[in-house]
């Protein structure tokens, strides 16, 4: 097999907006509500392995540093929250009192220094991303102090996506303004529902006023785009409840965009989550329906469906990738940088360098005292194999352009893919039966109410859903 860097051909045809929700039975989606990953990386999280160490990361990195040329992606963890929201699946220190932040601030400016050393001149990036947790737990000045521990090590390009999620309960004006004077352009709101009775379930109270009010103010400080994270699948919730937060979030705040996320829940690995048990949670069918009832609320304003989980505007950035067949997918989502390295840097946070993945130590005492050794605090990772690289790259092409053309394949990969997939392919049939996706000798076509069902439609193409463990580790489709 063997892997060529020719340019990805744009998408074989546009895709349109035209999604007949009637067809997505209860039936359809019995049939396919089964557990599955949402493809921020091939192979997934739970195929990382602690036999690739600290050594390994190193090694990483040197290889990364040969490609001087070629911008990085960074990835900042802040891990702190005030208090824990019950659907919350992020790795988070839950610390109400404020303290604890110095030690890890000194922490990672020890990890970006290390990092920087191995990845020699390699040091501009195109995108960066601080996530979370909360990343405005931290006061307005220890995000500078923190930017400034960035920027001393590496250098934003002019046109960088800079982008920081907020949470509006914690976050006042003077976060925004220094952020906005730091040169962050992008700003990402959790907002999750606007029913006060969702919101008191899940124990995340946040007036529409107080969002309201931050994405104003964020225009009028000239970040170039608001994204709201909104969630389904929540207690209480209902068609027309969640309609209602759409339609609310559409005329009253008009984000660029949006991501509709199914709530996972997985309280084998959350134990907190268990308190949603004792409410009713919509499942199958009633949560999908909760879903379409946003998404044609999203659709009929106007928002394009980018793909698993996204909206954006027409005018935005995503839906213009999702046209030119250009857009991509990270640990941080969707995005329209194709950096070849994403670093990680901080507590948990995971890494795509130099062919493998990295994820950090979930241990905070343990991160910060490896890394003020002057040791990086890697705790599991993987070198990604030809037959990842293949099959990622498939997996990715599938999700971003809802097409895999078979000449991409050969040309890219040198193989012959209705031979090499004829497994996959069989095993697609029932989606093709149901009118979910088509396949001819040009490739494969995913039609437009199959776009729901992108996650099952990966995944035969994934090998190790083979195993026993890929059964019961992710949140269910819907
Ligand atoms: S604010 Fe976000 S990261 Fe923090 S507990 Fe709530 S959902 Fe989790």
């Amino acid at each position: 097999m063997k892997a060529s860097s020719a340019p990805l051909p744009s998408r074989p045809q546009p895709l349109h907006e035209v999604v007949d929700f009637s067809a997505i039975t209860p039936e359809l989606i019995a049939k396919y509500d089964r557990p599955g990953p949402r493809y921020t990386s091939y192979p997934t999280a739970p195929q990382f392995t602690p036999q690739f160490q600290e050594a390994d990361y190193r090694e990483a990195l040197r290889r990364a540093a040969k490609k001087t040329a070629e911008p990085l992606s960074l990835y900042v963890h802040i891990p702190f929250c005030e208090a824990r929201c019950t659907y919350c699946g992020c790795n988070v220190v839950i610390s109400p009192r404020r303290g604890p932040e110095e030690a890890y601030l000194e922490a990672v400016e020890c990890e970006l220094q290390l990092v920087a050393q191995l990845l020699g001149s390699r040091r501009q990036l195109a995108q960066m991303h601080w996530g979370g947790g909360t990343p405005t737990y931290l006061t307005p000045t220890q995000c500078e102090r923190l930017f400034s521990a960035i920027t001393k090590h590496f250098v934003l390009l002019p046109n960088a996506e800079i982008a920081v999620e907020v949470d509006p309960c914690v976050t006042s004006l003077d976060h925004l303004k220094v952020l906005r004077e730091l040169g962050f352009n992008r700003l990402s709101m959790g907002l999750q529902d606007l029913q006060p009775q969702v919101q008191q379930a899940v124990r995340r109270v946040q007036s529409l006023e107080l969002t309201k009010s931050q994405v104003e103010a964020a225009r009028r400080l000239g970040f170039t785009s608001v994204n709201l994270d909104l969630m389904y699948g929540l207690p209480y919730q209902t068609p027309e409840s969640f309609a209602h937060t759409a339609d609310t979030v559409v005329r009253q705040l008009s984000p660029d965009r949006l991501a509709v996320f199914s709530y996972a829940h997985v309280p084998w690995i959350k134990p907190h989550q268990k308190a949603l048990e004792v409410m009713p949670l919509p499942k199958g069918y009633g949560k999908f329906a909760i879903f379409a009832a946003a998404a044609q609320v999203f659709l009929a304003a106007g928002y394009r469906f980018i793909g698993m989980d996204h909206f954006a505007k027409p005018e935005d950035e995503l839906s213009r990738a999702l046209d030119s067949g250009t857009l991509h997918r990270n640990f941080m989502g969707y995005t329209v940088f194709p950096a070849s390295d994403l670093i990680g840097v901080g507590l948990t946070s995971i890494g795509d360098v130099g062919g493998a993945y990295v994820q950090n130590e979930k241990n905070l005492a343990r991160y910060q005292r490896t890394v003020k050794g002057g040791n990086l605090a890697v705790e599991r990772g993987l070198w990604r194999t030809p037959e990842d690289e293949l099959r990622g790259a498939v997996i990715r092409r599938l999700i971003c352009t809802f097409a895999l053309p078979f000449s991409w394949v050969r040309e890219r990969f040198g193989v012959d893919p209705k031979s090499y997939f004829a497994r996959e392919l069989a095993e697609l049939q029932p989606f093709l039966e149901d009118g979910l996706l088509t396949v001819d000798d040009q490739g494969i076509t995913v039609q437009p109410q199959g776009r729901f069902f992108i996650r099952n439609i990966c995944m035969p193409f994934d090998t190790y859903l083979r195993g026993e463990k890929g059964k019961v580790i992710y949140s269910r489709t819907v």
